[in-house]
């Protein structure tokens, strides 16, 4: 375990007033759909825009996401839009190009587990310095995600935030059940800043609202939502995904209780 210089509190990271989302498509499908996605994101005054390259899908015969293509797509977009890119790499193999492309690099639930690929994560980080953004496994407990956490920082980059998106339990409501409580657990435990990704956990557009804006409330440090053109179109998480105009209604809503806490949203 690495030492933070704060007392009492193990682990690493840094937190600040503002609350990041982490807004986009499930998928990048095309420059078109994701340029449509990007100008929303940025007539907001976000930052980040994410977007799925490689697609960890349950069935093989699903779309498994356009690869380097949807890279280049993303980079051309944050150029263009002045926006910092997130991606998911899912294989060691494909670490450096991924990190040569975008800004931020994310690690999925499904490899929450995947000691080498956080290892390599951290390798090909460790002079960038690039955030990445660790989501907790289905049945990971924080004690085991607080420790892989390591795997990643060991070599020097702790530019890594956490990002709870739901756990499985006995209800079938939801997609996953969301553990908001994750938020006021890891601050205890650390400075790693904490995102809630709003749309998993929902599984269902209409329940997004309100998990966001209770995330906001938990003092989670960023916000992961989906976001696509025509979400019925969608090659992949179409029913969770919000329109860009239900998402510019929400971001409003996130304002408020944002600045309530004396955050800003960006
Ligand atoms: C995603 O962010 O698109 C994704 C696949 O998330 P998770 O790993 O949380 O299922
Ligand atoms: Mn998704």
């Amino acid at each position: 375990m690495r030492e933070s210089k704060i007392e009492g509190i193990p682990y690493l990271g840094q937190r600040t007033d503002e609350v990041t989302i982490y807004a986009g498509p499930c998928s990048v499908e095309s420059a078109e759909q994701f340029d449509e996605v990007a100008q929303c994101i940025k007539g907001l005054g976000l930052k980040w825009i994410r977007g799925g390259a490689f697609k960890p899908r349950t069935n093989p015969h699903s779309f498994q996401g356009l690869g380097e293509e949807a890279l280049k797509i993303m980079k051309a977009a944050g150029e263009k839009y002045g926006l910092l890119t997130l991606t998911e790499v899912m294989d060691s193999a494909h670490c450096q190009m991924v990190s040569d492309y975008v800004d931020g690099l994310q690690v999925g639930a499904r490899n929450f587990q995947n000691f080498s690929l956080l290892k390599k994560i951290g390798e090909v980080t460790a002079n960038t310095h690039q955030m990445v953004l660790y989501k907790r496994g289905f049945a990971g407990t924080i004690a085991e995600w607080m420790a892989a956490t390591d795997y990643i920082t060991d070599k020097g980059n702790t530019n890594v935030v956490l990002c709870e998106r739901g756990i499985r339990t006995f209800e079938t409501a939801t997609r996953f059940t969301l553990d908001i409580a994750a938020v006021p657990v890891i601050h205890k435990q650390s400075l790693y800043p904490v995102c809630i990704d709003v749309s998993h956990p929902a599984g269902q557009r209409d329940l997004v609202p309100a998990l966001a804006l209770a995330a906001v409330a938990a003092g989670a440090d960023s916000i992961m939502i989906e976001v696509h053109p025509n979400p019925p179109a969608a090659l992949s998480d179409g029913p969770q995904q919000l329109t860009p105009a239900q998402f510019e209604q929400l971001v409003v809503e996130l304002r408020v209780v944002a600045a309530a806490l004396g955050k800003k949203i960006v």
